[in-house]
C-alpha cells in the first residue's frame, strides 16, 4: 500500500489578510475553527476560489470524496 501526501489547499481569509495552505483532510475543520475563534462563526475564511473548481474535480475523484458522505 502506498500513501500519497494529500494535496494542500490554499485558504484565504480576507479579514486577517492571510493565505495558508492546509492539507486537504484538515481544510474543513481548520476553516471552521478559524472562523469560530476569530470571526464569531462568520464564514470569512474560505478555500481560495481560484483553485477550488480545479481541485474539486481532482480531489473528488482522487479521494472518493462523495462516496461515503
Ligand atoms: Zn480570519
Amino acid at each position: 500500500m502506498t500513501d500519497e501526501d494529500p494535496p494542500e489547499i490554499p485558504i484565504l481569509c480576507s479579514e486577517c489578510d492571510t493565505r495558508t495552505k492546509i492539507p486537504f483532510p484538515e481544510v474543513e475543520a481548520t476553516v471552521e475553527r478559524h472562523n469560530e475563534q476569530l470571526h464569531d462563526g462568520e464564514p470569512v475564511a474560505q478555500v481560495d476560489p481560484a483553485v477550488f473548481d480545479e481541485l474539486a474535480d481532482f480531489v473528488a475523484e482522487d479521494l472518493g470524496l462523495y462516496e461515503d458522505a
